[in-house]
């Protein structure tokens, strides 16, 4: 655990997913039976510690956004628990989800999308603070909405502005205000960045740190980019083809990669220095990544792994605890 970790939790898990199962199946058969299973995830399990950040970190398709789905539930697990602050959410209501959810938020990659293009951002902000019963005097209303602004480093003039005629960056802010607007100890972050210029990047990523230090948010961030999440995560988790492949704090995930797979993701970040650039060993994965239909036998990397024995196409590789706290889907790691 990190120092500033350490500072912000006292261990406690605020997440804790095990055994996390999502199938979907896909039409197409004879007499509308199902063709097939789509398994786009496949047995995960985690744990974030309140005021942590995991980062969640795949190519596209391998499950990370079920994923996320999944401990929002805006996905039922086929199988698994989702315990958040103490309680297993899976099982729940509708009615009583409706009250989960408010302290989980999502923040999206696309915010255009996500945001009314006929309200003002002003009235964006506000809905949910009433909507939820959270601020019933409109005035206080108001006065939270600045506040709000003021957070994710906008004006209060720019309440009275539409979606259309804000930046990219500062629709991703909005984004986050109304997020904060539920006064969540968890945030998913899925992609938030992935949209948006390098530049605006980074200053959207110090802000999401800023609040996390000043609120004690906690987040699963989600990206497709290892250099994207090294800056924000405490710990990573690599998915492949719907598991968790490896998984260990920040440092040691970059410095000393287990993984195969996690090696081939990181040789392909490009380092800002040439002369290392130029002189580094590149490692190239073979053809794509396989279908989720009929994810392939033993180690489901075994098609792609330059290192891969007989042993990988027969028996599955566990997660298991290589070093403390650094774990692996390797029969060789
Ligand atoms: Fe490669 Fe085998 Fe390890 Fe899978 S188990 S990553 S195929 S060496």
């Amino acid at each position: 655990m990190s120092e500033a970790l350490a500072e912000r939790s006292n261990g406690e898990a605020l997440l804790d997913v095990s055994g996390l199962v999502k199938h979907f199946a896909v039409g197409g058969g004879l007499f509308g039976a199902p063709a097939g299973v789509v398994r786009a995830v496949d047995g995960v399990d985690f744990t974030i510690r309140r005021g942590e950040t995991l980062g969640l970190v795949g190519e596209s398709g391998c499950g990370k956004t079920t994923t996320g789905r999944c401990v929002l539930q805006l996905e039922r697990p086929t199988h698994g628990r989702i315990v958040f602050e103490g309680t297993d959410i899976t099982g729940l209501s509708q009615q009583d989800l409706r009250k989960v959810r408010r302290r989980m938020q999502v923040i999206f990659q696309d915010p255009y999308s996500s945001l009314n293009p006929r309200m003002t951002v002003g009235e964006i902000l506000a809905e949910p603070i009433k909507v939820h019963g959270i601020i019933a005097d409109p005035a206080k209303r108001e006065l939270r909405v600045s506040e709000l602004l003021e957070q994710v480093g906008l004006l209060p003039q720019h309440a009275r502005r539409y979606p259309h005629q804000l930046s990219g960056g500062q629709r991703q802010r909005v984004g986050i205000a109304r997020a904060l607007a539920m006064e969540p100890s968890l945030i998913v972050c899925d992609e938030p960045v992935s949209a948006l210029d390098v530049s605006i990047q980074a200053q959207i990523i110090n802000l999401l740190e800023d609040l996390q230090s000043r609120l004690g948010l906690t987040y699963l961030f989600i990206a497709h980019d290892l250099s994207v999440v090294r800056h924000i995560s405490d710990r990573v988790a690599v998915m492949y083809l719907g598991k968790v492949v490896e998984l260990a704090d920040r440092n040691a995930l970059y410095e000393d990669p287990l993984h195969p797979y996690t090696r081939a993701l990181l040789s392909a970040v490009p380092i800002p220095d040439p002369k290392l650039e130029a002189t580094r060993e590149r490692m190239v994965l073979r053809g794509e990544v396989p279908s989720a239909l009929s994810p392939p036998s033993g180690c489901v990397f075994h098609p792609r792994c330059p290192i891969a024995v007989d042993r990988c196409s027969a028996a599955i590789p566990p997660l298991r605890e290589i070093r403390p706290s650094h774990w692996a889907a390797c029969h060789l790691a």
